[in-house]
């Protein structure tokens, strides 16, 4: 072994374990040296980084439960990952541990126009389902931001959503089996092609674990027909209270938009000069509210929310008329992360859901925030699910300016908590918001965490340190959710 990694661990130990996965991995696919792991040390949450020991690609099946049966027989902890642009650093490494990527696995093994499934490896992009299913006239509905370069293995494990998952679901509702390797090496398969399958829905407790439970393999997707026309509405807000609550005036209407979203001054402002979407950047706040159908309802449900929009006081609308002019609308939104970067140096993007109904009263306590940590913020979010991405603006090469924007995020999920929304919406725990799990569970609701981990990696090697906090790490942290022996929210379902 030349040239040995530079990071913490034990070279003895690296040296064991490289030569074990060698036994059976094909030359080039077990990476240990620095410069070739040093790609893999983070995730899209580039603050938090851990070199790891050993990168595995494997390309096949049997390779990955071969990788597991090896590390969990010497004891070492292993991190699933995909493409990498998790928030949350889920798939950030473990010191003295093995990442175990899914670079390689990335064919879309079977397409049936006629079920509308597409069967795929874990490391196929989000987007590139949705592009084999175009010359059938289907689509992979759920649709992250990051698609194009995002895993439906990622996408699983974080049930991720994006724009279009108010009216066609998250991944767990548009995912219908999985094939995983458990950490001894066994395979599992979870749900099935059918609508039902037999037995406890596991399927769905996998979807959303973050790599903690098994190593996705094989995934059975649900496609579903393009709308024959979409077109989306644009209006302006003067006030992000009005904006808020038209939000809640739409979905109170009983329209179920094809996306709703909006976008506060600071975003409009950050992307329109960087996509020159068209954007009101005299707003305080834009909504975009899409429709999809065939035509007929289509111009049906536009007219409802543009009666529903001047009534909220939109102070101007504009409503796509072709698809060209839909998507330069939806540009913007498309690219405001990327956009944050012209403003700012570094940017924090938080991930909270909260009640429709208090989306105004949010928005005004981040602002408030603002104030507070001396830090500015872009607020650019799924509206219709209530799910929040506060981008949080700072640099980190002024000192203290970091820790701050962390502190300013746990105080932004703080708050969604308290109105009794959840920390996270689709960005998953992972390390970032570890702490903030003691504000949001007890610690019964925890132990139940611990119990379903252990029920699948009892030896608790499959992505370890993440989501869920030691007890001890609550008491450090000093946020217990039982504040005198009074539970919050007691009415809401726990799990
Ligand atoms: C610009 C930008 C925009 C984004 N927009 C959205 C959005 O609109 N909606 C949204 O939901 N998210 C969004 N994200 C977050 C991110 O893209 C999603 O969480 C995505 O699902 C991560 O997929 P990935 O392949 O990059 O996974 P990774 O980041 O590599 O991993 C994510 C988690 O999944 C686990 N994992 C990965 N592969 C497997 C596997 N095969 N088996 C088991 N566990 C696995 C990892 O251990 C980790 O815990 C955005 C990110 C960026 C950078």
């Amino acid at each position: 072994m030349s040239s040995p990694n530079a990071g913490s661990f034990d070279a003895k130990r690296q040296h064991e374990v490289v030569a074990a996965l060698n036994a059976f991995m094909p030359q080039g696919s077990v990476l240990f040296n620095e410069e070739d792991t040093r790609p893999y040390e983070c995730d899209g949450l580039a603050a938090y980084r851990q070199l790891p020991m050993i990168v595995a690609l494997p390309s096949n099946e049997a390779q990955v439960a071969a990788v597991l049966r090896t590390c969990h027989e010497m004891g070492v902890p292993i991190v699933p990952r995909g493409a990498g642009t998790g928030l949350s650093g889920g798939a950030m490494p473990v010191a003295n541990g093995v990442v175990l990527s899914t670079a390689r696995l990335n064919k879309i093994i079977k397409l049936d126009p006629f079920a509308r499934t597409a069967v795929v490896q874990p490391g196929v992009r989000n987007i590139a389902i949705s592009e084999a299913a175009a010359a059938h006239k289907l689509y992979y509905a759920p649709d992250p931001s990051s698609q194009i370069a995002c895993t439906i293995g990622g996408n699983v494990a974080e049930n991720s959503g994006g724009v279009h998952c108010l009216k066609y679901g998250l991944t767990v509702h548009n995912v219908m089996r999985v094939r995983m390797v458990t950490i001894e090496g066994e395979f599992v398969e979870l749900g099935s092609e059918a609508l039902d399958a037999p037995g406890l829905d596991l399927l769905s407790v996998f979807v959303g674990s973050e790599g903690m439970l098994g190593i996705v393999t094989e995934v059975t997707v649900r496609l579903i027909p393009k709308p024959q026309l979409a077109r989306v509405i644009m209006a302006s807000f003067d006030d992000v209270v009005k904006g808020g609550n038209a939000v809640a005036s739409i979905i109170a209407a009983g329209i179920i938009p094809a996306g709703l979203e909006m976008m506060d001054k600071t975003s409009s402002r950050m992307v329109e000069p960087f996509v020159r979407a068209g954007y009101d950047i005299e707003a305080e706040a834009i909504l975009l509210c899409e429709s999809d159908g065939n035509p007929e309802e289509v111009e049906e449900e536009i007219s409802r929310m543009v009666d529903v929009l001047q009534s909220s006081g939109a102070t101007a609308i504009a409503v796509s008329g072709n698809e060209a002019e839909r998507l330069k609308f939806w540009s913007g939104r498309k690219n405001a992360f990327p956009a944050a970067g012209r403003i700012s140096p570094d940017y924090y993007c938080m991930d909270g859901t909260i009640p429709r109904k208090r989306l105004a009263e949010v928005l005004l306590g981040i602002e408030k925030m603002e104030a507070k940590y001396g830090l500015r913020c872009a607020n650019v979010f799924h509206a219709g699910d209530g799910n929040l991405h506060p981008l949080i603006l700072f640099d980190a090469n002024q000192e203290g300016e970091f820790h701050r924007a962390e502190l300013f995020g746990e105080e932004i999920l703080e708050l969604c908590v308290e109105v009794g929304g959840t920390i996270t919406g689709e960005h998953g725990v992972g390390l970032e918001k570890i702490n903030t799990m003691c504000v949001q569970f007890s610690r019964p609701e925890m132990d139940a965490f611990v119990a379903v981990k252990h029920a699948f990696d009892p030896s608790s090697l499959l992505n370890p340190t993440k989501v869920i906090p030691t007890l001890q790490r609550c008491a450090e942290h000093g946020k217990m959710h039982v504040k005198h022996g009074q539970m919050k929210f007691p009415d809401l379902p726990r799990f």
